[in-house]
């Protein structure tokens, strides 16, 4: 999907201030508000993508990541944590434009009745497992529904509600202040315009209940820790028959007991004997598709990394599969026997003859010492 440029969309510089965002986002939405173009279909697709550049670039979070990587950091519908919130289906433009231009004051516009509900966050955790292979998920989250007794009106069957009378609909009414008149909200409606004269027994003129409801979420394979999932319209329903919220479903992946992910790969240690450092052999390793061997070479040090390639994870966003890093640890044995002591001891003094070719590390580290030592006197 070929996205235009957000800066570009807007007509500003990557450095542009948030004032010239603003700005320039204020003079593009006037221009292509589907209002002001009606014989131009175009002007909608245009004036939502204006307005989803501005969501992002007016928000620095999602700004810093849509400069990093590009829409695919931003994306809405599968976001690192920068869910762009999108253009809801049922917004309406006059909520839009309410909240860029601070209320529905000018000219007496009246409010719309209908406020869109809230967005919703559920945390779900996962194992490394799920989250790698993708999973589905029965989630139960406690929403606002629509209330079916007055379908989410809030008045009573058969009534509807009345027009405000203090301010006759306008939600908003003149106060006279010495020379000034002021225009404030409407204190008898609160702004809606519209008073419910008999209030629905069950929501009490809400128009909207609490009730848990079950969804099933599809888990893309590759999710890690930070990324969302939008659900859109799962949030709470708007009041007073408004458009719902959308659920954001917050992924954290649970720490694993033997691996730990970075990005595409993963990390692992894996103990091996000190014979088998020094004589080669092989080892079971663990992997998330079942055990695999690894070739332990002769003379292996501790805290060398082996490579898997392919065995990590296949990012969500794409891009080819990671690797696996098995570290060694050399694991010095405990508990011996006297016997096995002694083996030791005397393996240990067979290694005194010619220790610069048994040890070089040691040998060339005891040398350094020494030669520091020296120079000090
Ligand atoms: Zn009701
Ligand atoms: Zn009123």
């Amino acid at each position: 999907m070929a996205k235009e440029d957000y800066y570009k969309l807007l007509g500003v510089s990557q450095n542009a201030s948030d004032s010239e965002i603003k700005k320039s986002y204020r003079r593009m939405a006037m221009k292509y508000h589907p209002d002001r173009n009606k014989d131009n279909p175009d002007a909608e697709e245009k004036f939502k993508s204006v307005k989803e550049a501005y969501e992002v670039l007016s928000d620095g979070q999602k700004r810093a990541a849509y400069d990093q990587f590009g829409h695919a950091g931003v994306d809405p519908s599968m976001g690192g944590g920068h869910g762009a919130g999108g253009f809801g289906g049922g917004e309406s433009f006059s909520d839009i434009f309410g909240d860029i231009f601070g209320g529905g004051g000018g000219g007496g516009r009246q409010r719309s009745a209908v406020q869109r509900g809230d967005d919703l966050q559920y945390n779900l955790d996962l194992t490394l497992e799920e989250a790698v292979a993708g999973t589905e998920v029965k989630i139960k989250v406690p929403v606002m529904v629509g209330c079916d007794t007055c379908d989410g009106t809030g008045s009573k069957k058969g009534s509807t509600p009345v027009t405000c009378s203090t301010c006759h609909g306008q939600g908003q009414v003149r106060m006279q202040q010495g020379f000034f008149s002021v225009q404030q909200t409407c204190p008898t409606c609160r702004g809606r315009g519209q008073l419910i004269k008999n209030p629905c027994s069950k929501c009490h003129g809400r128009g909207r209940k609490e009730e848990n409801k079950t969804l099933s979420v599809k888990i893309p394979a590759g999710v890690d820790t930070g990324d969302r999932i939008r659900l859109a319209g799962e949030g709470e329903a708007g009041e007073r028959g408004g458009p719902s919220g959308d659920l954001y479903v917050q992924v954290r992946v649970k720490e694993h007991a033997i691996f730990v992910r970075d990005g595409a790969n993963l990390y692992c240690e894996v103990p091996i004997s000190f014979s088998i450092a020094t004589l080669g052999g092989e080892m079971e390793v663990p992997t998330l598709d079942g055990k695999v061997n690894l070739k332990i070479p002769g003379e292996t040090q501790t805290g060398k990394l082996f490579r898997m390639r392919g065995k990590g994870v296949k990012p969500v966003r794409g891009g080819p599969k990671g690797d696996l890093l098995c570290k060694v640890q050399i694991e010095t044995p405990v508990r011996l026997t006297r016997e096995q002591k002694d083996l030791l001891k005397k393996f240990d003094e067979s290694l005194k003859e010619g220790s610069h070719r048994h040890s070089p590390k040691s040998h060339t580290w005891f040398g350094g010492v020494k030669d520091f030592f020296d120079k000090m006197i």
